[in-house]
């Protein structure tokens, strides 16, 4: 069949005709269709480009490989001509390159350093259901780049299955071009009873069932295996299997040579069973299938909330997925698809699988939008929105790794708006953080790298790497025996629960993952087996970035700083040595797991963070894969982070100021130190005096007495301006308190302390002789007699006095030369007032007499005149 029979050649007029148009095309076909091989070459024949490149953004880098291989056959140039590829670790493309495919932050990298995308005419998101993150972003940015700088450029996205309705309106105004495609129908089989692979290895499940439907279809057999491990077991299986000799059995997977890759698609004489991850389920369609065998797994990117980072563990399948791998098998004639699983639990799957923005950790693309200048990432036009959690979370972690800051310098708290959203100052990128960007790994181990290549441990740090992507390989509860035999094979350990790993997985590779070697020291040999190429694919990130990668003998302290440095957000401090217990940065408390090795260190970087629930309900967080550091290293890597400081507080037990010097790590206390001696005398004036004025502590000397001298200076100040004395104002009344109390540590200093020598200082002795002449505490009256005067802040005084006292007293009082009229409050014997008046003959003349006879029967032994 030629290229040119696909069924994207009922559409080709229309594609071209809309994207001479409008320049925004989706193109809805199934798999098999002709999308990927033929729509590039379709814009390139028909001047589309205008001279530039078409570039394919692939969720796949085997797909990105294959398709770029199939193109340039079928164009009649050799690879890396016409039409290369570009993938993370490889390329092949020449100044002639016209169709170029390419995976993952590669297109998103290319639009940060050159957002007029110089070269590039179209831009196709092939794969887009799969909503990979990179698709999703790298479409956004090319909708802004079309709106502002390159309204030329044009927009494809592709798609096998998709709900086009919202994508549709995102894209808008923009044509939805659909092939119905041919397809074959497709019976399904079940299991007819659950099988557990962990009884039956699911390769050995796999060559059963090839073995027994090889006789009913004509065709070859596709097999679903999550990763290059069981696919290998499942090609040994098959091959092993008598009733399927007479087939060729193919892996297909991105870990092999690229020679093998393409043996798998390529065209045999003889029946074939191909072996393959997922990235046979809509990305490379394989000719001549009729029967699929579908294991039900896959291997998931997912944001693993332990390690902090995202991880690729094997899970199962949506339904949505099945049905996809299902259809392989029908795209030539009728086919078959066995599912390695029971129609029951079918029902339990899922039926989508989550867009990557909602499951993954968004650190490492938050960063390339924030290489972009796009600061605000909340306010990016997301063709699905993430969580503002997980967005949270990104700008935090990368906040901590130094690749963006906040714009004074300073980690900025998030606020709530009266909208109740959650508004995030904007953080740019820093150096460190631009640096970061060199390696497409995650940031936390992009961070370590760049660390461990100025300490000269770029392999240790690599390996760590690796040992932190897969599921944990070194079984946890081990038996007396393991015990013992760990102890034999890794020695004592103090400085890192990843040294003991890094040895657990050499002594693994060196029995060449033996089970029995294995399971002695309880090391799961499949899980350690997975870490070995992930190894060698982070050196060879680090080796093409130019890092060292050579092996050297490097001082373990070294390698803990790296620890450090990509999990600063984890270390943690022991709050004693009797217990487990530990306070992290961040306000977070947690406990360090027993069966780490680090548990005399009295800070440590925990590589994993889990939160278990306990039995009342409490979140117990548990700390492990700990790594000790010591605090110099902090201050070394974070200098901006560590601070130290000497505060001065009050302690309420000592009832003393005492000094507090404290370092922190962020948030964290290292250590905080108490002393009272030291204390600069005029911070502690302050503390105390404020806590006088809050009522906290009382003056006992500031009496009543106090308080009626300064009511007298201020009615002095008031009645008599020309002797310009300064009243005093609450303010003052602060700074005489603080006179007080200076040269004073403690409550007991301050208490019994003799304040009126500091207020009578407030005047000149002029002043003061002035004062007492002027405005007098007591009056002497004309019968010898003298009675205290009151004042008061408003009003005029009151003289106070029983009625005994103010015999042959009469008329009216002033102050101050006649100028300040006095009250008269007379008292009954009793010291109840009578009256209040401002004449006294008034009072004799009128009251008097009216109460004489009724106060003189009540207290008939006073005198009564
Ligand atoms: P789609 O993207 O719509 O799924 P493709 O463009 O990938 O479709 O494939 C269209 C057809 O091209 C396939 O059905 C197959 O026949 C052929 N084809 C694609 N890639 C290869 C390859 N590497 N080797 C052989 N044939 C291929
Ligand atoms: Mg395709």
């Amino acid at each position: 069949m030629s290229p040119r029979d696909l069924p994207i050649y009922e559409l080709e007029s229309p594609i071209i005709a809309s994207l001479r148009s409008r320049g925004r095309l989706i193109v809805q076909a199934p798999t098999g269709s002709g999308k990927s091989t033929q729509l590039p070459q379709m814009l390139l024949r028909h001047g589309l480009l205008d001279g530039g490149q078409v570039v394919v953004l692939q969720p796949r880098r085997l797909a990105a490989r294959l398709l770029a291989k199939r193109v340039a056959e079928e164009v009649g140039a050799p690879l890396g001509d016409v039409v290369g590829y570009q993938i993370r670790l490889e390329s092949r493309l020449s100044e002639r390159t016209r169709i170029r495919f390419v995976t993952e932050g590669i297109l998103l990298r290319q639009m940060s350093f050159d957002p007029q995308l110089r070269g590039v005419a179209a831009v196709v998101f092939d794969e887009f259901h799969e909503r990979h993150l990179y698709g999703d972003i790298s479409l956004a940015r090319a909708i802004q780049i079309q709106q502002t700088t390159r309204p030329d450029l044009k927009i494809v996205v592709m798609s096998a299955t998709l709900d086009t309705g919202s994508l549709k309106d995102y894209l808008g105004p923009c044509d939805l071009l659909v092939s119905e495609g041919r397809s074959f129908s497709v019976d399904i089989e079940y299991l007819p009873k659950p099988v557990n692979f962990d009884n039956e290895p699911v390769w050995e499940a796999a060559a059963r069932e090839c073995a027994r439907i090889a006789g009913r279809v004509d065709g070859d057999m596709l097999v679903f295996m999550p990763g290059a491990y069981e696919i290998g077991r499942t090609v040994q299986a098959i091959q092993g299997d008598r009733t399927l000799r007479d087939f060729a059995v193919l892996p297909l997977h991105g870990e092999l040579p690229p020679e093998q890759q393409d043996r798998a698609v390529a065209r045999y004489d003889t029946r074939k069973i191909i072996v393959s991850t997922n990235v046979a389920e809509t990305s490379l369609t394989i000719d001549g299938v009729t029967a699929v065998i579908d294991c039900g797994l896959a291997r998931v990117a997912r944001y693993d909330p332990h390690r902090g980072i995202n991880t690729l563990l094997i899970e199962k399948i949506s339904a949505a997925s099945a049905d996809q791998r299902a259809g392989r098998a029908g795209r030539t004639a009728p086919g078959v698809c066995v599912r390695l699983w029971t129609e029951r639990e079918h029902a339990q799957r899922p039926r989508q699988e989550l867009p990557e923005v909602k499951r993954l950790d968004l650190s490492e693309v938050v960063l390339t939008l924030k290489a972009s200048g796009i600061d605000d990432v909340a306010g990016f036009p997301w063709l699905e929105k993430p969580d503002p959690k997980a967005l949270e979370r990104a700008e935090g972690l990368l906040a901590d790794l130094g690749a963006i800051i906040g714009s004074a310098g300073v980690p900025p708290a998030t606020h709530s708006t009266a909208a109740g959203t959650t508004v995030l100052p904007l953080r740019k990128i820093t150096e460190v953080g631009r640096k970061m960007l060199r390696f497409p790994v995650h940031p936390r181990y992009a961070r370590m790298l760049l660390e461990a290549d100025a300490r000269g441990c770029v392999r240790a740090v690599a390996l760590m790497a690796a040992l932190t992507q897969g599921r944990n390989f070194l079984l946890r509860a081990a038996s007396r025996d393991v015990e013992d035999a760990r102890e034999d094979a890794f020695g004592e350990e103090h400085e890192s629960d990843f040294f003991i790993l890094m040895r657990a997985w050499r002594h693994a590779d060196k029995v060449n993952y033996s089970l029995e070697a294995c399971r002695r020291l309880g090391i799961h040999s499949q899980a350690a087996r997975q870490v070995g190429p992930l190894f060698e694919q982070f050196l060879e990130i680090a080796e093409k970035e130019g890092l060292d990668v050579s092996e050297r003998r490097v001082d373990g302290a070294e390698i803990c700083k790296c620890v450090l440095a990509g999990f600063s957000d984890h270390l943690a401090k022991r709050l004693d040595t009797g217990t487990l217990r530990c306070e992290l940065v961040h306000g977070r408390r947690g406990v360090l797991a027993r069966e780490s090795a680090i548990q005399k260190a009295p800070l440590f970087a925990a590589a994993e963070v889990s939160e278990i629930e306990g039995r009342g309900g409490e979140v117990n967080v548990l700390l492990s894969l700990a790594t000790a550091i010591q605090e110099p290293w902090l201050k070394e890597l974070f200098p901006a982070d560590y601070t130290e400081a000497t505060g001065v507080v009050y302690d309420e037990s000592a009832k003393r100021v005492i000094a507090r010097r404290e370092r922190r790590f962020r948030d964290l206390v290292l250590e905080a130190k108490a002393s009272a001696d030291d204390v600069p005398l005029n911070e502690a004036a302050a503390i105390l005096t404020q806590l006088v004025l809050a009522g906290k502590l009382k003056l006992e000397a500031w009496d009543e007495a106090v308080e009626q001298w300064i009511t007298r200076v201020n009615r002095l100040a008031e009645w008599f301006p020309e002797l310009e004395v300064n009243p005093l104002t609450e303010a003052d009344r602060a700074t005489l308190i603080e006179q007080v109390c200076y040269g004073e540590t403690s409550y007991k200093g301050i208490r019994e302390k003799p304040v009126m020598p500091i207020l009578r200082d407030w005047l000149t002795a002029e002043q003061l002789a002035v004062l007492d002449q002027y405005l007098p505490e007591r009056l002497t009256m004309a019968n010898g007699r003298r009675s205290r005067i009151t004042y008061h802040k408003e009003g005029p005084p009151v003289l106070s006095a029983r009625i005994q006292e103010l015999y042959g007293v009469d008329g009216r009082f002033t102050l101050g030369h006649g100028r300040v009229p006095v009250k008269i409050e007379v008292l009954a014997p009793n010291q109840r007032p009578i009256q209040v008046t401002d004449d006294l003959g008034a009072f004799w003349r009128e009251m008097y007499p009216k109460i004489k006879t009724e106060l003189s029967r009540r207290y008939p032994r006073h005198e009564w005149r």
